[in-house]
């Protein structure tokens, strides 16, 4: 059966009209039994690749995951949309009860941790009954080349080698080049079973901006976006801050979370955010990994990410339902100061590597061009030059040749003695002949005041852009000195174009086009959210499960007043028009 012939299928399961980008492929293969590495980006809908062929399949679908929170996020949406779904993890108490189920053949859909499929209890089950797709989830754990390498994925093979006949389905998110082909390698799969959808997340807009005044940007931006959101800093110190500073400024509900805190808390925390439909997290990299909140409508970094992958990979937390997401990243000079001293630190064979992960994020922050451009040359791809939903597509910025700018510059710094800060360096170069300066006869110097006007306002960022491409960086005292890329610059070869200050740019509404915001002041709108809170609260789960924005959106947008009228909007399958259908209309029905 093709996937096209599971179309009425995927409606009344999932309520959804069409596959999305690459599914259909996917599940093509699947169904023709073929093994098949799926590397999609996140939210492209990959767990539907093997749930709604766990539906139309006689037989169960194994599952094998390696985070228990993930697995039981994705139990409670497969069991919302009818699917006969169950865990085996070192957590669920009803091992028992499944694995009759199991036998009995009433399950469609069954999630394994790898510690446990990789036993030989679980192969004596799979004997009793065979299988119909093993999928693999997040697949990249297989490889020693990916970001996350776990052993017992690389017991799997055995298992799935006992049972040749069915077919596989390795998914992931991430994995280069490297990491694909080893994964193919590793699980047993051709060539041509690889299927790679593009890296990009058109519904997530990216931003860049110097900091500035971290707090009032912040605010701002999160003033603009109401729905649920993560900002990312990069000490746990600097998160509890921010948490303080935001609940007390937003009212918003802002928790905290590192991994300092104990464990208990973290869980809290994630359980919170993950219900709400307005909270705020503030958290190092090592929230997120384990969730799966699809109506995430702000990633923020009030710091430089640690490279472009992880860029990618943090704001890639937003928008998962396919809704817009909003992102900000505000970056300083000295981030790249302290990625460089770190540099120094690294033993020396990573140092190569790791610098040119840093100089590849200063291009990131410095182009003046579409940032999505930027991230997808980087991940491999040949993307189109403007996709209209960045900050220097929707507001360009001129760039301005700052070569002879950044020569005085280089110069001031060279000749006061390479230990003055900033702020020094320009008013030497802007002639301010006050005390300090006198004192340090920086006043008779050859670049004392050679820099008038209009141009003044471009040493501050231009000292940034310097610090980022590593022609300025700083002494142990904070102090300005010249880098390894100064010589170039001095010397002409190397020109320095830089963005137009932010000052001068024209401010435009930040939602900007394109951006299917939810209606603000909707009363039906409102009315249809406080219903999917009292429904999900019922039934204890997060209110996305129920319903995410966008159908709630279209109930409001077109007001259906029967069954079959609201069972044609994308999102309403048939177990969910069955459980909830009738309160949603009722509320419509007052409106
Ligand atoms: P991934 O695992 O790839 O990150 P998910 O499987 O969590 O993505 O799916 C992301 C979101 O996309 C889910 O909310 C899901 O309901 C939605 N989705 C998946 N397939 C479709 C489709 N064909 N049409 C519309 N929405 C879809
Ligand atoms: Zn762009």
């Amino acid at each position: 059966m093709s996937a096209d012939a599971l179309l009425p299928l995927l409606k009344s399961t999932f309520g959804f009209d069409h596959f999305r980008g690459r599914q259909a492929e996917v599940v093509d293969r699947v169904m023709a039994r073929e093994r098949t590495l799926a590397v999609m980006p996140t939210g492209a809908g990959k767990s539907l690749t093997y749930q709604l062929p766990a539906v139309a399949l006689d037989g169960c679908v194994v599952v094998v995951s390696p985070l228990i929170a993930l697995m039981h996020d994705q139990l409670r949406g497969a069991r919302a949309a009818g699917i006969r779904a169950a865990s085996l993890t070192s957590v669920d108490m009803d091992g028992a009860e499944t694995r009759q189920a199991y036998r009995d053949g009433t399950l469609d859909l069954l999630y394994v941790a790898p510690e446990r499929a990789t036993g030989e209890g679980f192969r004596a089950l799979l004997e009793a009954r065979t299988p119909a797709l093993f999928a693999i989830d997040e697949a990249h754990c297989v490889s020693e080349w990916g970001h996350d390498f776990r052993p017992d994925y690389r017991l799997l093979r055995p298992l799935l080698d006992a049972f040749p006949q069915v077919p596989r389905l390795a998914l992931t998110a991430t994995a280069d080049k490297h990491t694909r082909e080893d994964i193919l390698v590793q699980l047993g799969i051709p060539d041509d079973g690889l299927i790679l959808a593009g890296f990009d997340r058109p519904n997530i807009r990216y931003a860049i901006r110097p900091r500035i005044s971290p707090a009032r940007q912040l605010l701002d931006f999160i003033a603009a976006n109401p729905g649920p959101g993560i900002v990312y800093a990069p000490t746990r110190s600097g998160t509890e801050r921010l948490a303080e500073q935001l609940a007390t400024a937003t009212g918003r509900r802002v928790a905290a979370y590192h991994a300092g805190l104990d464990s208990e808390i973290r869980a809290r925390v994630q359980h919170d955010f993950v219900a709400s439909e307005d909270g705020i997290v503030t958290a190092t990299v090592a929230f997120g990994m384990g969730i799966d909140k699809p109506d995430v409508r702000f990633v923020a970094h009030a710091a430089l990410p640690k490279s472009i992958e992880s860029y990618y990979q943090e704001t890639g937390r937003g928008g998962r339902d396919g809704d817009p997401a909003e992102t900000l990243m505000l970056w300083g000079a000295n981030d790249f100061a302290t990625a460089r001293v770190r540099l120094a630190e690294l033993p020396e064979a990573r140092v190569a590597g790791e610098r040119a992960r840093l100089n590849a994020l200063a291009v990131l922050v410095e182009t003046v061009e579409c940032r999505r451009a930027a991230l997808l040359r980087h991940f491999g791809e040949n993307p189109p030059m403007n996709c209209g939903n960045c900050d220097n597509c929707l507001d360009p910025a001129a760039q301005v040749d700052a070569t002879v700018l950044a020569q005085k510059l280089l110069s001031a710094v060279y000749r006061t003695g390479q230990s003055y800060g900033a702020g020094h360096i320009e008013a030497v170069l802007t002639g301010r002949s006050d005390e300090r300066i006198v004192g340090r006869g920086h006043d008779k110097l050859s670049v004392f005041g050679i820099v008038e006007g209009e141009e003044a306002r471009l040493i501050k960022p231009l000292v940034r852009s310097l610090m980022a491409r590593e022609a300025l960086s700083t002494t142990e005292h904070g102090g300005l000195m010249l880098g390894p890329a100064a010589k170039p610059v001095l010397k002409g070869e190397a020109p320095v174009l830089m963005a137009e200050p932010p000052l001068k740019r024209t401010k435009r509404d930040p939602r900007g086009a394109g951006a299917a915001a939810n209606p603000v002041g909707d009363p039906l709108f409102d009315a249809l959210r406080a219903t999917r809170r009292e429904l999900a609260q019922e039934a204890g789960v997060p209110p996305y499960v129920i319903f995410h924005d966008a159908v709630l959106r279209a109930m409001a947008n077109e007001r259906p007043t029967n069954r079959s009228a609201l069972s044609t909007i994308p999102g309403v399958g048939a177990k969910k028009l069955d459980a909830w259908g009738d309160a949603f209309l009722a509320v419509i029905d007052q409106y």
